[in-house]
């Protein structure tokens, strides 16, 4: 195992990629970037990453920053209580630790939006503890080498295989944890045809040998997504257009929305709608939208709704004034890309 160990840090030494985050030892940059690429792209993280550092750039400015600002710096980034906690546990570290970044894996794992992964990341990466990360690329690299058919999906599993590379981690375990998920996320492809030709542990790999690859990681057939209907309007009044803040505690809670039903609603009940809510206005069809959240489906249908009077319970704002100050998440976003192309047309009518 130690030849494997080697060739893993030598490859990676070599060929890691050169990201902004990897410039640094600093906690506070490596933990912004491990929660950001919480089920991210790393391409998509990347602009982010900047804007964030450049607006809150140390762990005093995100225990100060006001929510609205810091969920618009998030806005499109997804699973927004990835934000909130970042702020608490900047809050917790400002007031417990003098704005110092707790340095132990056992510390790190008591903040608010932390799990095991994040907290072996930080404290391998940052601190030299000899702690295992293990996500889905360092699972899929582990079973192919081995051929293991243990399911994945199980925590026992997951525990096994942290045991098992906790026997291997070397003094450079941060260096270690990083070349492993780097292999996964650059070489031994989840979908398509892992790139074994380049991989330093080929000659160790049984999947390589046997072309097994595509039978790893054993794990539980993904559950069918919950499709929902939703009904938005798009209410309009000189130029202006109504938000809301959302009060779902549940999904997308506290961000900003154009109002909306659950239903799809025909425009023949959109106008009874209207009428037995004593809202008078034109009505006109405009785009569906489908969103993909993890464990749902969005199918949207949108009216744009011209009104004689504005509607006293919502925010009404111009286009730009949205677009610069309040967080829509990405469901919500094609229906603000046409106000915005469709605002003059529909307000001069
Ligand atoms: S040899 Fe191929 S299957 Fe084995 S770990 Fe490397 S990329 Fe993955």
């Amino acid at each position: 195992m130690n030849k494997l160990v080697y060739l893993l840090l030598e490859w990676y030494h070599q060929e890691k990629r050169i990201l902004p985050w990897r410039q640094t030892k600093d906690p506070y940059h490596v933990w912004v970037s491990e929660i950001m690429l919480q089920q991210t792209r790393i391409e998509a993280v990347l602009g982010y990453y900047e804007r964030f550092m450049n607006r809150i750039p140390d762990i005093f400015a995100l225990a100060h920053i006001p929510e609205d600002e810091l969920l618009k710096l998030w806005e499109g980034l997804g699973y927004y209580n990835r934000a909130r906690n970042l702020k608490k546990a900047a809050q917790i570290i400002v007031e417990n630790y003098n704005g110092i970044f707790p340095s132990t894996y056992d510390e790190i794992l008591k903040l608010p939006g932390i799990g095991e992964y994040t907290a072996s990341a930080i404290a391998s990466i940052c601190f030299n503890e000899p702690t295992v990360t293990v996500d889905g690329n360092v699972l899929r690299v582990y079973t192919r080498i081995q051929e293991d058919k243990r399911n994945i999906s199980l925590n026992n599993t997951k525990k096994e295989i942290r045991n098992e590379l906790s026997q291997m981690i070397p003094l450079e375990s941060g260096d270690f944890n990083e070349g492993l998920m780097e292999l996964g996320e650059t070489i031994c492809l989840p979908n398509g045809i892992p790139k074994c030709n380049l991989c330093p542990l080929q000659t160790f790999c049984l999947a390589n040998k046997h072309h097994s690859w595509s039978k790893y990681p054993v794990k539980d057939e993904k559950k069918a997504k919950k499709e929902l209907d939703y009904t938005i309007f798009l209410f309009t009044y000189e130029g202006m257009w109504a938000i809301r803040k959302r009060k779902d505690p549940g999904l997308l809670h506290n961000l900003w929305e154009f109002p909306n039903v659950p239903g799809k609603l025909s425009l023949n009940v959109v106008k009874a709608y209207l009428e037995n809510n004593n809202i008078e206005g034109n009505i006109t069809k405009s785009i569906t939208n489908k969103h993909i959240f993890t464990h749902q489906v969005w199918n949207m249908t949108s009216y744009i709704i011209k009104l004689k009077e504005p509607l006293k319970e919502y925010l009404w704002k111009k286009p730009k004034e949205i677009e610069e100050q309040y967080a829509l998440p990405t469901a919500f976003k094609p229906f603000f890309e046409e106000i915005k192309l469709k605002n003059v047309e529909i307000n001069i009518k």
